[in-house]
């Protein structure tokens, strides 16, 4: 076992790891040790070929497609120099103060929350795209929206000289997307932080770390050698996610002081629709997300968003198999797509556990409460397909795999509730959040205000 010192270990390189690193990177300059350790590669620029399956092994944890314990969703979160927002789509919102009122962390505050955003908003480049930047499957959702007279808002995005490729969730090919590995990783490793890639964090101690580095056949090869480490640290930030935290620190023993680690998690879980037009639309060129509808997130507990996802994202997203599912699939350049987001409540039992070996099982539960904003979902996404000029719809939920636009009048009939049931639609997440809540004591969350 190799054993090493620094001042501050960072577990995760990822939105929160990344920016704590960058904000302590000062220190460096006064002697200050900090290292980042994370599971994750730092691929080289070439070796984003923006092919699915291979750029979905390299950069996420089983693909994306992590299985919830009793199998009803997959999870997406991504294990990179920088985390999952490597993958993500660069959507940047600040928070709400709804929201934060909503959590009622004692000590949060919402405008203190809006001056740091203000920064990173700066920092990562948030800005609105221009008209002529929009693509066809962006602007349909708008029009479609707005003929059923629904409120469209546009999302900031944090790019810099994007060039339409359309793959932010395989990893921008052209360094465009100024995610953590983009902005606050370089910034934190130019002021002396050393980031390990390939390094997993197996155990955590307030003061040590047990960790090993495993470098496999693609990316940059990690700073240290293959092996196992002690590393010990006056101080261990983790910030591995909302699944690997809680993991890390129940295999690591701390669910025996913090009874609510792990729990508390939250989802949002999603679908993706797909509506077919007569004619071929700009859907896989152009940034992939650049509107929202909020009008019924208070009536209906949804949100709907623009989304353009890859082949195989997309075939596992219908249900169906055989003739009619590989028709719809030829048809892919004609395709519109809408992600829906049902907005579930945080509850304690819906939480990360850990199996005997040490690793995270998801326990979710898919409630009443979020099938029935599901399905309110799907019928509200036809309609707009519809709206937008769609000529036929796949909605998971559907009596038939197709409704055509002569019956957009009977969709509540063809969609039935009955038929929104878990195991029986692909329902997906890519915004986990949870498991190490924050509070004011043990009792009722894992950290403080300050995280
Ligand atoms: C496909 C996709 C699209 C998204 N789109 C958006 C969007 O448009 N806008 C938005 O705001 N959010 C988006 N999100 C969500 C956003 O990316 C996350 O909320 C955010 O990155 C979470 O930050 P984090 O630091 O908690 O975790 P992550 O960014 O996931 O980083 C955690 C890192 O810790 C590492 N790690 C975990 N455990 C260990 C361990 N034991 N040892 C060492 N390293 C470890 C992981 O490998 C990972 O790299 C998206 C997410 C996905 C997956
Ligand atoms: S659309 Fe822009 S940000 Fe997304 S992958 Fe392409 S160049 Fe990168």
């Amino acid at each position: 076992m190799h054993e090493l010192e620094y001042d501050i270990v960072i577990v995760g390189s990822g939105a929160g790891g990344g920016a704590v690193a960058k904000e302590l990177a000062p220190l460096c300059s006064e002697g200050v040790r900090v290292a980042v350790l994370e599971w994750g590669s730092k691929l080289r620029q070439d070796e984003y070929t923006g092919r699915e399956v291979e750029m979905a092994g390299k950069l996420y944890f089983d693909s994306g497609g992590v299985l919830t314990k009793d199998r009803t969703m997959t999870l997406a979160y991504g294990r990179a120099y920088g985390g999952s927002t490597v993958v993500y789509t660069g959507t940047s919102l600040s928070m709400p103060a709804e929201v934060v009122d909503r959590w009622g962390v004692p000590g949060l505050d919402h405008g203190d929350l809006q001056e740091r955003s203000r920064k990173y908003l700066v920092e990562n480049n948030v800005h609105l795209l221009e008209e002529d930047e929009l693509n066809d499957n962006n602007r349909l959702f708008r029009d479609g929206c707005a003929k059923m007279g629904y409120r469209v808002e546009q999302f900031p995005i944090n790019v810099k000289d994007c060039r339409s490729s359309s793959l932010c969730n395989l990893g921008c090919p052209n360094g465009a997307k100024q995610g953590t590995h983009q902005v606050q990783l370089p910034v934190a490793e130019a002021g002396g932080v050393e980031v390990i890639t390939n390094c997993k964090v197996e155990n955590v101690d307030q003061q040590e770390v047990i960790a090993t580095v495993a470098n496999p056949d693609y990316g940059e090869p990690s700073a240290w050698q293959p092996g196992k480490y002690r590393v010990k640290a006056k101080v261990v930030v983790v910030s591995g996610g909302a699944v690997n935290s809680p993991a890390l620190l129940l295999r690591s023993g701390f669910g025996r002081t913090l009874p609510m680690l792990g729990r508390y998690l939250t989802l949002h879980p999603a679908l993706i629709l797909v509506g077919e037009h007569a004619q071929p639309i700009s859907n896989f060129a152009g940034h992939p997300k650049s509107f929202y509808c909020d009008e019924f997130w208070r009536s209906h507990g949804f949100l709907l968003e623009t989304c353009m996802y890859f082949p195989f994202t997309t075939s596992k997203n219908m249900i169906g198999f055989g003739a009619e599912h590989s028709e719809l699939m030829r048809a892919f350049p004609r395709l519109q797509m809408i992600l829906v987001l049902a907005l579930d409540p945080a509850r304690a039992d819906n939480r990360v556990l850990v199996d005997r070996e040490g690793e995270p099982v998801v326990d979710y539960t898919l409630t009443d409460d979020v099938l029935d904003s599901l399905h309110e979902s799907m019928k509200t996404s036809a309609r707009i397909f519809f709206a937008a000029g769609a000529t036929r719809v796949h909605a998971p939920a559907g009596k038939r795999f197709l409704i055509n636009a002569e019956d957009a009048d009977r969709i509540d009939d063809l969609i039935p509730r009955a038929k929104v049931k878990p195991g029986k639609i692909s329902i997906t997440s890519a915004h986990l959040m949870g498991g190490c809540r924050m509070g004011s004591d043990a009792s009722d969350s894992v950290t403080d205000t300050w995280g």
